[in-house]
């Protein structure tokens, strides 16, 4: 399959948590003669990279830099705004240079309007070239095992379906086309936004009963069998010790930050009120993120640490004798 997309000459700018995993599957994968340019303001990264791949990883000296290189181009930085920094910079950004018939995803997750604007940029510049967001979901250990999800901002008859699948498919497990531009952004802030509000529920819902004397392996039983069951319940509990490769049994040190969360969540309250969407638990959920990505006790843990936040008790197993 791999000869049929020609990827020889491929762009990747954000080399952190997530690009750094992402791109290290490429340079395994990619057919022996592909060949990428890499760029991040942190040129130590990019020095890294390319002593770990030499002569298959090379050095951009900016976003520019790597657009002249390459027909294809990957980004991954952390918000919108070094999107279009990145992007849009006159002097060093991608568009500073013909991007003309070039392919180009952003794997940032940033709000929908300034991905919009940079297509639309795109699409008036350079018609001939192509303009995807394609977020992603499963965390920096999913980046690592090749299993994050990628959610796609175009339809299932776009012309680069398969090019962009089996790009993405290099580096992750599903790939699903949302339906068009912005949509993979809008799916993934939708699903973050739930998947937020069910672990504040959850901690909720295991501090009360807890409370009530029950032992929250009982009650994770309860919830696994009945309505609630969700897969935050499940397998990420917010409650330590109850499930043993939850991020909170590990002190919640590995996972998805909190304030990652706190970001993802106050740009789907954005969008949910850009388009009219009635989002009665939005601001709650977003003023508990930002307090706990604001407390010392929480800060820079996995985000379900909201259950330390709200003043869930985290000792159980010595006071029920911990059997
Ligand atoms: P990170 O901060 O670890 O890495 C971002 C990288 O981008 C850094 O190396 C930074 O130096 C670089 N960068 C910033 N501005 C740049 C610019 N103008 N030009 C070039 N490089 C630039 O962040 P991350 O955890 O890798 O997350 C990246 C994106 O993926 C974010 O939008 C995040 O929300 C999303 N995401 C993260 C996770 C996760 O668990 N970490 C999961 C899913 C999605």
């Amino acid at each position: 399959m791999s000869e049929s997309h020609d990827f020889k000459k491929l762009g990747f700018i954000g080399l952190g948590a997530m690009g750094n995993p992402m791109l290290s599957h490429l340079a395994r994968k990619l057919p022996q003669d592909s060949r990428i340019w890499v760029y991040d303001v942190v040129e130590q990264s990019v020095d890294d990279v390319c002593a770990e791949f030499p002569g298959r990883v090379l050095k951009g000296k900016s976003a520019k830099d790597v657009a002249e290189q390459v027909d294809t181009i990957l980004t991954m930085v952390p918000e919108g705004a070094h999107v279009r920094s990145v992007y849009l910079d006159p002097a060093n950004g991608i568009c500073s240079t013909d991007i003309s018939n070039k392919l180009l995803i952003d794997c940032s997750t940033i709000d929908t309007a300034t991905s919009l604007a940079v297509k639309d940029h795109i699409a008036e510049k350079f018609p001939s070239a192509s303009f995807y967001d394609s977020p992603v979901s499963g965390g920096v250990i999913g980046a690592i095992k090749g299993t994050i999800a990628f959610f796609l901002g175009c339809g299932e008859s776009d012309p680069n379906l398969d090019r962009l699948t089996y790009l993405t498919g290099l580096m992750g497990g599903q790939i699903i086309p949302c339906g068009g531009p912005s949509l993979g952004l809008a799916a993934k802030l939708s699903n973050n936004y739930l998947s937020g509000i069910i672990a504040i529920a959850c901690s909720e819902a295991f501090d009360m009963g807890m409370r009530s004397g029950l032992d929250p392996r009982t009650l994770a039983k309860v919830y696994a069998a009945g309505t609630a069951q969700n897969t935050i319940c499940d397998k990420f509990c917010p409650v330590p010790h109850v499930y043993p490769e939850a991020p909170s049994s590990g002190g919640w040190k590995q996972g998805f930050k909190v304030q990652l969360m706190r970001k993802d969540f106050g740009l789907a309250v954005d969008m949910a009120k850009r388009v009219g969407s009635q989002n009665v638990l939005g601001d709650v959920g977003l003023a508990t993120y930002d307090g706990a990505a604001n407390d010392a006790r929480c800060r820079d843990l996995d985000s379900r640490v909201v259950y330390r936040y709200l003043g869930g008790e985290e000792d159980w197993q010595s006071k029920s004798n911990g059997t």
